[in-house]
C-alpha cells in the first residue's frame, strides 16, 4: 500500500492496488497510483508531494533487450514475469536498494 500527503490541502492519500488512482481535490492535484506493486505519485508541484511509506528494498525492472530502456518497475518478480512473458525482447533486472 502506498500513501502520499499533500503539503497543499494536508490530505493523505492512500493507494491500494495497482490500479488505484486517487488525487487530491485542491489547486496542486496530487496523485499517487500503483498500489503495492509500484509507486508513482505527483502534481503541479512536486515539492508538496510528502511520500509517506519507505522505499521497497528492491525492484524488478522489464528493459528492453533491443533499446536497453527500461519499461516498467514492479515490485514483485511475479508480476514482472507475467508482464514480461507478452514480450519476446524483455528481460528482468533485479535491484537492490542499498
Ligand atoms: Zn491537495
Amino acid at each position: 500500500m502506498n500513501a502520499v500527503r499533500c503539503r497543499q490541502c494536508r490530505e493523505i492519500l492512500v493507494s491500494k492496488h495497482v490500479h488505484d488512482f486517487v488525487r487530491c481535490g485542491c489547486a496542486n492535484q496530487t496523485f499517487i497510483d500503483g498500489g503495492d506493486d509500484y509507486i508513482r505519485c505527483g502534481g503541479v508541484n512536486m515539492s508538496l508531494v510528502k511520500v509517506l511509506v519507505e522505499r521497497p528494498d528492491r525492484a524488478f525492472l522489464l528493459r528492453d533487450t533491443n533499446t536497453y530502456g527500461i519499461l516498467d518497475v514492479f515490485r514483485n518478480r511475479d508480476d514482472a514475469e507475467e508482464y514480461a512473458a507478452s514480450f519476446d525482447d524483455v528481460e528482468i533486472l533485479e535491484y537492490v536498494l542499498r
